[in-house]
């Protein structure tokens, strides 16, 4: 049996090797290396595959979130909300411009934000929502979006984890992830569902005045060169990481159907073990399917409902098999980010599924012959 990885990007490598050395030679022979031509059309390239009018490229996801909160009217002290079981980065942002981030729960079988949790959260002071489509699958953006229009609120879309994603409204309509609210983004870290080679990020939006506003923010705040109309940064995604993303971007729904695949086949070894819970499909989906897209599994991720996650992550260290705890700890409750105004008894879900959460290997290169390991080895132990 190969070697288990959490994520393998050799196995993945070896199919685009050709492509992606031959154009990065050619980078570096015409060493256009900042803002060159592949970066551009890798930027129409994924304009095209999400069906917005405006991506822009930048250094990395967490910069993507913040310039996207710098693009909009907001000011110190406003109120932002946002899930309480995510990586830090959504909340630091929000932070770091002096906004007042407000922490709320999350569904326990989707891992996404809670819509009454998220309604009880709005203060006259609340000016924007950042739901994060967690592992992979969507936020019940209907209600976000509904609820975002009845209070005016900015709808900022944590898109690192659900590139490719489609979500389906009640009546229909399908969108891809990060096309919903009024500006997203996303990550390019090698481990994502689409990375590069090193750092990058892009921001998604359908408003060219606001498309206008950030591409000058990436920029120092420049709209003609060397006058700065407002303070910005500098943020951008070079043509080398560029040449990496136009390789894998025309293979994205394919890596991403592998995923799915792996995540069928961990349910169907799951689906007796009384103490796991498998993810659960959320909003237009009910069960997960090969060509269903509601879901891109960036993680694959089990609850342990009988109080041995511990004890069988030590014995999966054992046997050789990788794991990830995504997340250990709750935003609320990390130093960083404490605030009096929480009350513990608010974020009984995060509070439990820190404890009951096991992401398993997920990633495009999996075999049948490592998945029934890993299962097996699970069900053996829980057995
Ligand atoms: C990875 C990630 C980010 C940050 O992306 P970087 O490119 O690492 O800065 C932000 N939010 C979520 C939910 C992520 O998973």
């Amino acid at each position: 049996m190969k070697k288990i990885q959490m994520v393998d990007l050799q196995g993945q490598y070896q199919e685009i090797k050709d492509r992606v050395t031959n154009s990065m030679n050619e980078v570096l022979e015409s060493a256009a290396f900042v803002n060159g031509p592949e970066v551009k059309k890798f930027q129409e390239e994924l304009e095209d595959y999400l069906g917005v009018k405006h991506v822009i490229p930048c250094a990395n996801g967490t910069d993507a979130l913040q310039i996207a909160m710098m693009g909009l009217d907001l000011k110190p002290g406003d109120e932002v909300i946002t899930a309480d079981f995510t990586f830090a980065a959504t909340v630091e942002v929000i932070a770091l411009l002096n906004l007042t981030p407000v922490l709320v729960d999350v569904e326990e079988d989707t891992f996404n934000i809670d819509i009454e949790a998220l309604k009880k959260a709005i203060t006259p002071k609340t000016k924007a929502i950042v739901p994060v489509h967690l592992f992979g699958q969507c936020a019940n953006m209907d209600a976000i979006m509904e609820i975002a229009k009845e209070h005016d609120l900015y709808v900022i879309e944590d898109n690192a984890q659900g590139i490719g994603a489609v979500y389906t409204s009640a009546d229909g309509t399908k969108k891809k992830s990060g096309s919903i609210g009024h500006v997203a983004a996303t990550s390019f870290f090698p481990s994502k569902n689409l990375g590069c080679y090193g750092d990058g990020g892009a921001i998604f939006t359908n408003d060219d005045d606001l498309a206008h506003t950030i591409r000058g923010i990436v920029n120092h705040g420049m709209y003609e060169r060397y006058h700065h109309d407002v303070v910005g940064v500098n943020s951008r995604l070079d043509s080398l990481q560029a040449v990496v993303l136009r390789a894998k971007l025309p293979l994205l729904d394919e890596y991403n159907k592998k995923r799915r695949n792996a995540a069928i086949k961990y349910n169907a070894a799951f689906k007796d073990q009384p103490a796991v819970v498998t993810p659960k499909m959320a909003n237009a989906c009910e069960t997960i399917c090969e060509n269903c897209d509601c879901h891109v599994f960036h993680q694959y991720t089990l609850r342990i409902t009988n109080g041995k996650r511990d004890a069988l992550a030590k014995h999966l260290a054992e046997k050789g098999i990788p794991f990830g705890i995504y997340y250990p700890i709750p935003l609320h409750k990390q130093k960083a980010y404490l605030d009096s105004r929480y009350k513990e008894e608010e974020f009984g879900v995060t509070n439990k599924l820190v404890e009951e959460v096991l992401s398993l290997p997920m990633h495009t290169e999996l075999d049948d012959e490592q998945i029934a390991y890993i299962t097996q080895t699970i069900n053996d132990f829980l057995n």
